[in-house]
């Protein structure tokens, strides 16, 4: 079928392309034994976060959606010299497991957990000046990611990337008239990211051992007035 397919591919990049990786995969074993949910990045996308970092000599990346910390080693793997990550999560639990996971890795000093809901997170890194970010992540709660959007067009500078995953959902974007609140809210996305003059926007569909979604990237063109 079309899954074998698929997943036959995925296995193939994997091999071609990824190294066997002892950090990531204590990472993630700690993540499994502390019963997480599954949802981090694939390996693959991870490494394109830590790729777009790179070629963005990024200094100042911010992550929405930390869970165990998965996609948060990946981006600070791309960091620039003297660079720093700024992960947002909900749960003290989870960002407890994640912080673990980044002493263990070696990036304590390289990456801040916040714990609080990312939108007033958001909010007081603007007032703080914490910005301009230029790589951010987008991988929380779906129903905020508008306005998560709108605070990291705020957040960035002309150049910055903001990267929004999930946002094919095997196709129920599609459904216009849903009442699903993930749907309308990556609708409302793709809406106000086509509508902002100062950002240009790209997704991708992947599919592959993590189903069929895709990635949106989007690059801020305009400097964010406040
Ligand atoms: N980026 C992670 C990775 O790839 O390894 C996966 C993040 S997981 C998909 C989403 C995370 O967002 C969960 O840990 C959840 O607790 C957190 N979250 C949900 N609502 C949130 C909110 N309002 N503010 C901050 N984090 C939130």
């Amino acid at each position: 079928t079309q899954d074998d397919k698929w997943l036959a591919i995925d296995d193939y990049i994997v091999e071609n392309f990824l190294e066997a990786d002892p950090v990531l995969e204590a990472a993630q074993a700690a993540c499994d034994a502390a019963g997480l949910p599954a949802i981090q990045v694939a390996p693959l996308q991870g490494k394109l976060l830590m790729m777009l970092a790179r070629a963005l000599q990024a200094r100042k990346i911010l992550e929405v959606g930390t869970l165990g910390g998965y996609s948060t080693i990946w981006l600070a793997r791309g960091l620039a010299e003297g660079g720093h990550v700024t992960t947002l999560e909900l749960d003290p639990r989870h960002a407890e497991i994640a912080q673990a996971n980044f002493e263990n890795a070696g990036l304590g000093d390289k990456i801040t957990v916040r714990v609080g809901p990312a939108l007033d997170s958001m909010a007081a890194l603007h007032t703080e000046g914490a910005g301009p970010f230029d790589l951010i992540f987008i991988d929380a709660d779906k129903p905020s990611t508008p306005d998560y959007f709108d605070w990291a067009v705020k957040l960035a500078r002309p150049g910055s990337f903001i990267v929004v995953d999930n946002v094919v959902r095997e196709g129920a974007i599609l459904a216009a008239q849903s009442d699903n609140k993930h749907v309308k809210g990556l609708r409302a996305f793709y809406a106000r990211a086509a509508a902002d003059p100062r950002v240009t926007a790209t997704a991708f569909q992947t599919v592959g051992h993590k189903g069929h979604d895709g990635l949106a990237i989007v690059q801020v063109t305009q400097a964010p007035s406040d």
